[in-house]
């Protein structure tokens, strides 16, 4: 087991990719964007807040996500390993994420960074519908969900057209930083996202030495 970050745009495939790697090598999936919708359906203190950022495509603020995440991967369940996804988000949100580990005596294993272009990245988004039920993630045009679920599928209240081109925008001024901090550190391997989720779940696979 290992700890691994999922890094890249919004709409890269990162929560589809997560569950894949979640049943291939089980790893456990934390995802901040998961949580965070989590606290808000659940009307928490932290939820309320974080709805007031999330809503409009704006990143929630660090000290929230931090602490929200630090506990989390402090917990019994991911002392052999984790996957996170979606954190870090910002420098800070990194430097932090080392500190913490490098208390606990451990360290990140490995950086996976999904490449899409941006020109691409608005109609993955939009056309991105999730299952209420199984919390699997469809596409409408790339991958249709099938009779049955199709009239279920729900579009993430963040994933219009406005609140995307801001989530994007965000990528690169606050996230894009962490790419050359992980960078230096050696353990940044990028994959080709651009391509089919079989595609880049056997990038991902070959960097991890399936
Ligand atoms: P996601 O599901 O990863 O696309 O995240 C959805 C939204 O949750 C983002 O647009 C942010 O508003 C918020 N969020 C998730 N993770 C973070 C993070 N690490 N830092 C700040 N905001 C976050």
């Amino acid at each position: 087991m290992m700890r691994m970050i999922l890094v890249g745009p919004p709409g890269a495939g990162k929560g589809t990719q997560a569950a894949r790697l979640v049943e291939r090598y089980g790893f456990v999936h934390l995802s901040t964007g998961d949580m965070l919708r989590a606290a808000t359906k659940a009307g928490t203190e932290l939820g309320k807040r974080a709805h007031e950022f999330m809503k409009d495509g704006k990143l929630v603020p660090d000290e929230l996500v931090i602490a929200m995440t630090i506990e989390r991967i402090g917990q019994d369940d991911c002392k052999a390993g984790f996957m996170l996804d979606g954190f870090p988000r910002t420098l800070p949100q990194a430097e932090a994420l080392d500190a913490a580990l490098d208390a606990a005596g451990t360290k990140l294993d490995a950086v996976v960074l999904i490449e899409v272009p941006d020109y691409k990245i608005v109609g993955r988004i939009t056309g991105r519908r999730s299952d209420p039920v199984t919390g699997k993630i469809y596409h409408l045009e790339f991958d249709p969900p099938p009779p049955g679920v199709a009239d279920r599928v729900v579009l993430r209240a963040d994933d219009n057209e406005e609140a995307c081109k801001q989530r994007l925008k965000k990528y690169h001024s606050e996230t894009a930083p962490v790419i050359p901090y992980y960078g230096a550190k050696g353990i940044l391997r990028r994959v080709d996202g651009d391509t089919t989720p079989d595609g880049v779940a056997r990038g991902i696979a070959a960097i991890l030495g399936a």
